[in-house]
């Protein structure tokens, strides 16, 4: 039965690069595009830059251009990365759009006319040189507890405290330096907690495996027990001036707000469906009308997981649209076993990627051999990259035809055996044509990992029958012609089923091995029958190139090299130390490696080296080796993780540190660190901390980072640190 699919991956944000994480999700996402097409399936794969919000206003002005001009640029940029890397949309589109507007103003009054839309006076901070309201992370001043300066509106870096904007000492705006003043404005909310969008919620997260495991019970979490009302409504406008769609007012009247940049992104993926839908002559009911029955997917970070299985949902089920079938969430790229890095070079860019030479598919298959379809992080260990690509690839996979080609075409005119070779295929490499059906199956869950392994037995599989046989030595022995033809000819059939099995992972190469054997563009049904006889194949020209390491060293000292001074403030050059600053509450970037969409403001700072201390100041602080007994998530708090700590001989410490957005709590548990033991303790919200954890953090604030302090093996809990 043909299925009817739809999927979508995560909007980019159209105010920065393509890098290695974003890829994680649109490679996952084309493979699975990629292998459904080849299934037979209507399968279409749509997606959008995400256009809106204050960044990019901001962005725009400081280069002197409108913001449209700014999102035709990176359009053009995002655009030619993902071609770069054969990510194939059906529709690449912008949530800047004529449909992309229909479908938010159609949402929003179709949920106004239900009774779902409230609107609320809040007080907020005004810029008033700027003439604009100041999101937190546009207000910096003086920190309520510690005094230091230059913090943001929601937490201090020095001391760790949160607070709300307004308990800053001496603020000002970020944007043109001026004092803010309070000021009231009417928003708009999206009543969440509503009982029918808790009920309805409650429901459609936890039927049909809609989410996974992990992602349900993160959900449930914040769901809470049934009669328990966790949901907070969500406001859902920002006044102007603001880059994005005006909130319609009643009889056609101008209301001066705007959709908030989160409302419109998903409704995005309608957007561009729609564009696509009018160009191709589609059915946009079909997929996205109430009673549909395609299948539609939503492919996401696990940090933006609350748009897209809270707010999302409960917004199209209210509005008479369907919901998602299913949203599947991955975690984070590492790169050596850490966050990717400005200042070590692993921060890369798609672009770099590309002009340093390297081949996308080394880094799709590399991708495809560890996604395995859980939230958990990926990690891009480059030794193995290079090691495990010339293995699988080249070593395993394109050797099988190196080895067969030139018989057939030296000896055979180049074509294959004159009787049918399939009862000697079958008994020398049975299971081979039967794998298909397994490994489609590891593709449709999305366990491309265990597909690769399954291909790459077989590959060893049909290497040990070349090694048993010995083409080139048949070659030069008497009257052996026919053995040796049947033997290639088996390869041969052989390299056609692996490349059907991985060319929704391997595209191009795919491309050009269907040039090599001479056949039409593969399908997977063609993994139920072999070549026909004396199929004459095309010559053999070599497939791929083995990775060489020195390519991964100038791919890393090229990005090292990319920290360039803005204009804002130097960055830190490679070498100055990164500043050891204290994992408090405070998050570099809120929607860690996503989604930049946020309202935080990307700026550099710099982070001078302070005046000098004795050595008597330093002994003051007791560093002191710590063992995290304990972390879990803290309630309420976006930032925060509460650390048990053992200092050895029974000791225990709690402290909350604001390290959420870099660290999943279930990963610390057992770890050593470095703890500050001797500090005061401190009431917070949550509870008493008892002293902090040392974490490093890059000062420029845009690489994702912060790297908790860990000592050598071997150091104990309580030990000193000197
Ligand atoms: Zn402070």
């Amino acid at each position: 039965m043909t299925r009817k699919i739809l999927l979508t991956a995560a909007l980019p944000y159209a105010n920065g690069a393509i890098h290695l994480g974003h890829l994680v999700e649109y490679i996952q996402t084309d493979i699975w595009t990629r292998f459904q097409k080849m299934r037979g399936h209507e399968c279409w794969f749509v997606c959008a830059d995400d256009t809106h919000g204050t960044p990019i206003m901001l962005r725009a002005e400081k280069e002197g251009i409108t913001p449209e001009q700014l999102i035709e640029r990176v359009h053009a940029e995002h655009s030619r990365d993902f071609a770069g890397f054969h990510v194939a949309f059906d529709n690449y589109y912008t949530t800047h759009s004529d449909e992309t507007r229909h479908y938010s103003e159609d949402i929003f009054a179709k949920l106004k006319a239900a009774g779902l839309i409230e609107i609320r006076s809040i007080e907020q901070y005004y810029d008033p040189v700027k003439l604009m309201f100041l999101p937190d992370r546009f207000i910096k001043g003086e920190c309520p507890k510690c005094g230091a300066k230059d913090q943001y509106g929601d937490a201090c870096e020095s001391c760790g405290a949160a607070y709300a904007p307004t308990d800053l000492k001496n603020p000002y705006s970020a944007v043109s330096g001026a004092p803010p003043v309070l000021k009231s404005s009417d928003h708009y909310f999206f009543k969440l907690s509503d009982p029918r969008c808790q009920d309805f919620l409650r429901q459609w997260t936890q039927q049909e495996e809609r989410l996974q495991p992990e992602a349900a019970n993160k959900l449930q979490e914040w769901l809470g027990a049934p009669g328990e009302s966790k949901l907070t409504d969500w406001d859902i406008s920002r006044d102007a001036p603001y880059f994005g769609f005006e909130i319609p007012g009643d009889n056609g009247k101008s209301t001066g707000k705007y959709f908030y940049v989160w409302l419109d992104a998903p409704i995005g993926y309608m957007g561009s469906f729609k564009n696509f839908c009018d160009k191709k002559g589609l059915d946009f009911d079909e997929f996205w009308g109430k009673d549909s029955t395609a299948e539609l997917y939503h492919f996401i970070g696990k940090d933006i997981l609350y748009f897209h299985a809270l707010f999302w949902p409960a917004e199209l089920a209210h509005a008479g649209y369907r919901t998602p079938t299913k949203v599947f969430a991955h975690g984070f790229l590492t790169v050596d076993g850490a966050k990717m890095s400005k200042s070590r070079g692993t921060f890369i860019t798609a672009e770099s990627y590309l002009t340093q030479g390297l081949n996308p598919e080394w880094l799709r298959y590399y991708f495809a051999a560890k996604l395995n379809g859980s939230m958990e992080d990926i990690d891009l260990n480059l030794e193995d990259f290079t090691q495990r690509v010339n293995s699988d690839l080249i070593g395993k996979y394109i050797n099988i035809a190196s080895r067969a080609a030139g018989f057939i075409a030296k000896r055979f005119d180049g074509k294959l055996q004159r009787e049918h070779v399939s009862a000697r295929f079958k008994a020398e490499l049975p299971g081979l044509m039967e794998a298909a059906d397994e490994i489609a199956g590891y593709y449709e869950v999305r366990d491309y990992a265990r597909g690769m392994r399954c291909v790459m037995a077989l590959a060893d599989r049909i290497n040990q029958y070349v090694d048993k046989n010995q083409p080139w030595v048949l070659a030069k022995q008497e009257g052996q012609e026919a053995k040796l033809h049947e033997v290639c000819s088996l390869l041969i059939n052989a390299f056609r089923l692996l490349t059907i099995y991985l060319k929704p992972v391997l595209p191009k190469l795919a491309q050009r091995a269907e040039e090599f054997l001479n056949v039409a563009p593969l399908h997977w049904a063609d993994a139920g029958h072999l070549l026909p006889i004396a199929h004459p194949i095309s010559d053999y020209e070599h497939l791929m190139q083995r990775i060489d390491a020195k390519q991964i060293d100038s791919l890393i000292a090229a990005n090292r090299e990319s920290l360039e001074p803005t204009a804002a403030a130097p960055a830190p050059s490679p070498g100055i130390p990164l500043r050891i600053t204290v994992a408090e509450p405070h998050s570099p970037q809120r929607h860690a490696q996503h989604q930049q969409h946020s309202e935080d403001i990307v700026q550099a700072q710099t982070s001078p080296v302070e005046p000098t201390i004795s050595i008597d100041d330093f002994s003051k602080v007791d560093l002191r080796i710590a063992r995290i007994a304990d972390a879990q998530h803290v309630e309420g708090a976006d930032k925060l993780i509460r650390l048990t700590l053992d200092l050895g001989e029974g000791e225990t410490r709690n402290v909350f540190a604001g390290i959420k957005s870099a660290y999943d709590p279930a990963q610390l548990v057992g770890r050593l660190t470095v703890m500050v033991a001797n500090l005061a303790p401190r009431k917070m919200k949550f509870g008493i901390s008892e002293g902090m954890v040392l974490a490093a953090s890059d000062s420029d604030g845009k690489s994702p980072g912060l790297f908790l302090l860990s000592p050598d093996s071997g150091a104990q809990p309580g030990m000193r640190v000197k």
